[in-house]
């Protein structure tokens, strides 16, 4: 009897007869998520996933259209144009879920986001009190410029080394220095790691990229 009423109620507001009700708000909160095929398809045919497909179904299309939302919002604001390249998905940012699992660096990670979710890019100029040479982006001359950091650079590039094969430490070359300091912090790596590689790559970077920022007086 449900299933002859929400069909008649479907056809009445196809057919612009009834357009209250609980109907339009389905039919928007479809629309929203994709998923109005789902629907075409039970009035074609009856056939409708069972619980399961649909929680899943459901999850994948709310999960995909809220991602593509956020990153069209990153894209489009200036604020978070370096956010954009450390996080894009609906979950807690890495550095969080690596806290998780090494909770004797909640500190340096604590540190590290604030410094992560304040960066921005700037125009001034400023000149290096240690090196002498001129930089516009702080982060990024103390983490992979500035001669004072060398030793702890050298010691970074040595562990990042370990974590995988010559190929990754190629990828990470073939990184601009904008994008490897946001790889280092956190980042989006576009690169084939396991998970229990990508988390040895993401606490090794991070710990000395905090003790390179404490070298330069940053954190
Ligand atoms: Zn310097």
């Amino acid at each position: 009897m449900t299933r002859e009423i929400f069909i008649k109620r479907i056809f009445d507001y196809k057919l612009c007869t009834f357009s209250r009700g609980f109907i339009p708000d389905i039919v928007n909160i479809l629309t929203k998520y994709n998923l109005n095929y789902v629907l075409g398809e039970f009035l074609k045919s009856g056939l409708f996933p069972n619980r399961c497909q649909w929680k899943r179904l459901v999850n994948d299309h709310v999960r995909n259209c809220e991602e593509f939302n956020l990153c069209e919002r990153m894209k489009t604001d200036k604020e978070f144009s370096r956010f954009g390249l450390l996080h894009n998905k609906i979950q807690p940012y890495s550095i969080w879920r690596l806290a998780l699992h090494f909770p004797q660096y909640s500190s340096c990670f604590k540190q590290i986001v604030k410094l992560c979710v304040e960066m921005r890019d700037d125009e001034n100029v400023f000149l290096c009190q240690y090196c002498g040479l001129i930089y516009n982006d702080v982060i990024l001359h103390s983490v992979l410029e500035c001669s004072h950091t060398e030793s702890l650079r050298d010691q970074l590039w040595c562990v990042l080394c370990t974590i995988k094969d010559v190929d990754f430490v190629c990828y990470l070359n073939t990184l601009s220095n904008y994008h490897l300091l946001h790889v280092l912090l956190g980042g989006i790596v576009n690169y084939d790691l396991s998970s229990y590689e990508l988390e040895d790559f993401r606490v090794n970077s991070i710990v000395i990229v905090f003790k390179i920022l404490q070298c330069s007086g940053i954190l």
